[in-house]
């Protein structure tokens, strides 16, 4: 058994033994989990691997009591496919489960703490990012969050056994973050993907490289995986990684044009014609790519801070300006 869910909150069987947890529409922290459940919930030491809790204690414990439900396992093991509170804040709650990570996700998971977020959440109107990020932070609380890190560590590839389900976790980073890590599971024609891919929803983006990016979602896409799971969005097959790639092309040669025609980041993302993407989920988030164009274009590394509080602004022009009858 192998299908598309629809795009509806909650537990969906993907096969026998494989379930996600999708949170629609996709957009600001609302990111996707998987779950491979045992052979034989009934048998001893038998337990459930997870793939990524969620950006809050609330939104993490929907998701457990829905595995707990549907899978009737304990969570024995987590996999953190990245380091953004959307697939990582929700840990302490499985803090008993193996937690294994790509090697710098660790350190990775100190750069954005809980509590700014919370800040920003309570920021006054006057500060722009806070206005802008509003709306989406609204459904989140991040109190109380405790930072737990990943201790099994890998660096390139890790397989693991599931009692005689195999599941492939491939480093594929620098792409949206340095620690990208996708679960693939081919047996059953599966690939968890974490923000490797955003399906029909726009990417944000950190540490990486358009060059590594584009290349892991053809790796995605060349696995031979029927069903693809993404971090943001409904569930695809390969072709939703190479429309990702499609994307990211897209975006990155008409930033190329904008560079070198002079303009600032701000002019550029304000004439960005987004083409077919237009009509993506928060398609202001492009804002992102840009910004990843012209650090690439001025030759900065691809760790150089993202100066995530100035992409805001510019997003919320965006959105302004696209809600506003022409
Ligand atoms: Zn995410």
């Amino acid at each position: 058994m192998q299908r598309r869910p629809d795009f509806r909150e909650g537990m969906a069987r993907l096969s026998d033994r494989v379930w996600t947890y999708l949170q629609p529409d996709g957009g600001f922290g609302l990111s996707n989990a998987g779950v491979v459940g045992p052979r034989d919930a009934s048998a001893a030491g038998a337990n459930a691997m997870l793939v990524d809790t969620f950006f809050d204690l609330a939104h993490t414990r929907r998701l457990l009591d829905a595995v707990a439900h549907e899978v009737r396992a304990p969570v024995g093991r987590v996999v953190n496919t990245h380091y953004n509170g959307d697939h990582c804040w929700g840990n302490q709650l499985v803090r008993d489960a193996e937690i294994i990570g790509h090697r710098s996700v660790p350190d990775d998971m100190r750069k954005l703490p809980p509590e700014m977020l919370e800040a920003l959440r309570h920021a006054p109107d006057s500060v722009p990012a806070a206005l802008a990020l509003r709306e989406g932070m609204a459904r989140f609380d991040f109190r109380g969050i405790e930072l737990v890190p990943p201790t099994t560590l890998f660096d390139d590839r890790l397989e693991v056994d599931l009692d005689g389900l195999r599941a492939v976790l491939l480093h594929v980073g620098p792409a949206h973050t340095t620690g990208d890590v996708i679960v693939h599971l081919p047996d059953d024609g599966i690939v968890f993907t974490g923000d490797v891919l955003f399906r029909l929803c726009a990417p944000l983006g950190w540490e990486g490289t358009f060059e590594r990016w584009i290349e892991a979602l053809e790796t995605i896409a060349g696995l031979g995986a029927d069903t693809v799971v993404p971090g943001h969005g409904p569930v695809c097959g390969p072709e939703g990684a190479l429309e990702m790639r499609d994307y990211l092309a897209w975006v990155r040669d008409r930033s190329r044009s904008a560079f070198e025609s002079g303009k600032s980041l701000e002019e550029a993302c304000l004439a960005i014609d987004l083409g077919p993407f237009g009509e993506w989920v928060e398609s202001e988030r492009v804002v992102s790519q840009v910004a990843r164009a012209y650090r690439e274009l001025e030759g900065h590394p691809f760790d150089a801070p993202v100066d995530f509080t100035r992409h805001v602004e510019i997003m919320a022009k965006l959105r302004e300006r696209a809600s506003t009858p022409a």
